[in-house]
């Protein structure tokens, strides 16, 4: 049974003063659903769902000391692909690591298509992160004009396979995915469960194929406008393992209801092994 994921994508939001705000109300809402028995949450807690936030990196330092003593994880949105030296305005693994990060964003669409990151730059970066024992949430998808023209899979497909040429396919055995359609983030657009349950099992497919262990334990998540009233229909899909949320992860009350949901649907799940 793989462990539910969900990772807030902050995005370039938020100040010292409402990143306290959104802690102490995803802490507190962890803690209420914790004393009720409802949920239990934390990588020790068995399936229950991990929930990571992934700040700006000016705010890591202050959002690893407010989450020390919770069952948050802690998670970069970018890193570079070098390790130190002359890159001006980068942030190297080890620096991620400084700061109590165990997942770093790579290849999020924004950094495909604003900042002409390209699939094998991106495949550099998974290689550095693996190397540095951090955690890639290694985002992948189509544009609207792909998925219209039918080319879905070839995109995911291309852009899993770039990664493939610098590293072994067991590398994703500790990785994570995350299936964004980049029609659907930000928008308000959300694929349905169908869309994007088929997504995922071709990429598990694709995974498995090579080697049958990695493809059964990699996470993917999707990731496109999921909110508080879609999460439980996505995450019920077989191959949804967790959602990677931007918008609805700056509201304290929606990020925990999605958090909740994929609580739920493992025990669904879970019920159908
Ligand atoms: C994202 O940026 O990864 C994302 C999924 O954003 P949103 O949830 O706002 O669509």
């Amino acid at each position: 049974m793989r462990q539910p994921l969900v990772a807030g994508n902050w995005k370039m939001n938020g100040s010292i003063e409402n990143i306290k705000e959104l802690l102490d109300g995803i802490k507190q809402g962890i803690k209420q659903g914790i004393k009720q028995g409802i949920i239990e949450y934390g990588l020790d807690k068995g399936n229950s769902v991990e929930i990571v936030v992934c700040p700006p990196s000016i705010y890591l330092a202050e959002v690893h000391s407010q989450i020390k003593d919770s069952a948050i994880s802690l998670g970069a949105q970018n890193v570079s692909d070098q390790a130190s030296g002359a890159f001006t305005g980068e942030n190297s693994v080890s620096m991620l690591k400084d700061y109590g990060c165990k997942y770093s964003i790579i290849g999020h669409s924004e950094r495909r298509t604003l900042y002409a990151e390209t699939d094998q730059f991106i495949a550099k970066k998974f290689a550095v992160v693996c190397e540095a024992q951090l955690i890639p949430i290694f985002c992948i998808g189509e544009l609207l004009e792909e998925r219209e023209a039918g080319k879905t899979e070839d995109i995911v497909s291309r852009q899993i396979d770039a990664v493939l040429d610098v590293v072994d396919i067991s590398a994703f055995k500790n990785s994570v995915i995350a299936y964004e359609p980049v029609w659907a983030i930000g928008t308000g657009k959300t694929a349905t469960p169908d869309q994007a349950q088929e997504v995922h099992a071709f990429i598990r497919k694709k995974l498995s194929d090579l080697d049958a262990d990695t493809g059964a334990q990699v996470q993917i998540l999707y990731g496109g406008s999921m909110n508080a009233s879609n999460a439980e229909e996505l995450l019920g899909m077989p191959d949804i393992d967790g959602g990677l949320i931007g918008g609805a992860s700056l509201k304290p009350t929606d990020f925990l209801a999605i958090c909740n949901a994929a609580n739920a649907t493992v025990n669904e799940k879970e019920s159908l092994v």
